[in-house]
């Protein structure tokens, strides 16, 4: 096959370690669902990783993040602060408990909830009453803050923290495009009261699907494994006191969530490295902006995204869409949520940054296996899109 017509695709999984072997054991011991070996390993494992003592596995990480927010307390009717910028999924969660999602905006070096902005939301529009942070406009409880860390990268958390000193609310991380980020030399897992993973098929380590909640808090933890399993009391009784959903991790995910986990680290230093040469290549182009680290940031780099200046580049869609037609799988950043059909009637608050980072940013392919040839290819392409 020719070199300039392979399709350079975006992510995908790289599957070089024990996962037929961890799966064949699977198979040849009958533990194939809900429960086996696998399940507790894999959490134990990742709970291991980041340093945490308490890690629930979940069949994806929207469902993670839809039971971290439960045992967070959010009730039907409370709002959430997220920010618009931001994969979907994270705004669905808070949907499925009947809460309403609140769009903020996002800082521009590491691209995650702006602190300055959530403060000025929470001291302009909001009030405390009862002990509750009310939102003004709306009247009513904003019980969570919901930060996410964007393509890898940690998001200014300690600001975002020392909001809670001031208002109650209870804060649960998405991390499901951060496994092996660190923020000020801590890895990222669970600085709030839960954090959630993915291991969808494009995140740095896959279980096929598959999430996890992280945290601290063991009665978080034990309220996350009722939900997860059809809330059914412990013992021999098939006792259910409320609604629960069937949300537990399969032994054979795990299976290869396990079998990934031990390739973490590696995976880690390849994207660094692609992160690395991309910058190389393309420095010399001009009117590109990598998207870095800053100064207290460790990036897992699980996307490798950039600015392009319009009067450079032109169009970025267009731009994408050619790609696209030459066999470089190049992606827009996420379509910030307020510009999202299915959100169109939530609050959005001041969101600038988010539309101008969505206007400009590119992903750029980023598989763990991608070789430097396919990277020279796509700086390539983007030195000849120039005008
Ligand atoms: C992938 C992702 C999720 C959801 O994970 P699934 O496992 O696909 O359900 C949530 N939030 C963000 C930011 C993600 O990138």
């Amino acid at each position: 096959m020719s070199g300039a017509r392979r399709i350079i695709p975006n992510a995908v999984p790289h599957l070089a370690g024990n996962e037929w072997k961890y799966l064949k054991e699977c198979l040849d011991t009958n533990w194939v669902s809900s429960a086996g070996p696998f399940v507790e390993r894999f959490e134990r494992e990742v709970a291991a990783y980041v340093g945490v003592p308490h890690a629930v596995a979940t069949v994806n990480g929207t469902a993670a993040l839809h039971v971290a927010l439960l045992a967070a307390g959010v009730q039907p009717g409370d709002e959430v602060l997220l920010p618009a910028l931001t994969f979907i999924a994270t705004a669905n969660a808070v949907a499925y408990g009947g809460a309403h999602p609140v769009f903020l905006d996002s800082e521009p070096g590491s691209w995650g909830l702006d602190p300055e902005k959530a403060a000025d939301f929470l001291s302009r529009e909001c009030v405390i009453k009862d002990g509750r942070v009310v939102n003004r406009s709306t009247a009513r409880v904003v019980s969570a803050l919901l930060p996410v860390h964007l393509y890898g990268h940690p998001c200014d958390l300690d600001p975002l923290l020392a909001l809670i000193q001031r208002y109650p609310l209870a804060v649960v991380e998405d991390s499901a495009e951060a496994l092996g980020a660190q923020y000020k030399g801590r890895r990222i897992g669970c600085e709030g009261l839960a954090a959630c993973l993915s291991f969808n098929g494009n995140k740095i380590i896959t279980a096929g699907g598959g999430g996890m909640v992280l945290t601290r808090d063991e009665d978080v933890a034990r309220r996350c494994r009722l939900l997860t399993t059809q809330a059914r009391d412990p013992g021999p009784e098939w006792i259910h006191r409320e609604i629960g959903f069937n949300y537990r991790l399969s032994n054979l995910h795990a299976a290869l969530g396990c079998a990934q986990l031990e390739q973490l680290d590696g995976f880690l230093e390849a994207k660094r490295q692609t992160a690395r040469h991309y910058g190389e290549l393309l420095a010399p182009l001009g009117g590109i902006e990598p998207f870095g680290e800053a100064s207290w940031a460790r990036s897992s780099f699980w996307m490798y995204s950039v600015l392009l200046d319009p009067a450079a580049y032109g169009d970025t869609r267009r731009l994408i869409a050619r790609a696209n037609d030459e066999g470089i799988e190049l992606r827009p950043l996420w379509r910030p949520l307020h510009l999202q059909p299915a959100f169109a009637g939530s609050q959005a608050y001041r969101i600038e940054v988010a539309e101008r980072l969505y206007a400009r940013g590119v992903s750029l392919p980023c598989s763990v296996a991608i070789t430097p040839e396919e990277r020279e290819r796509v700086a390539r392409y983007l030195s000849e899109a120039r005008r």
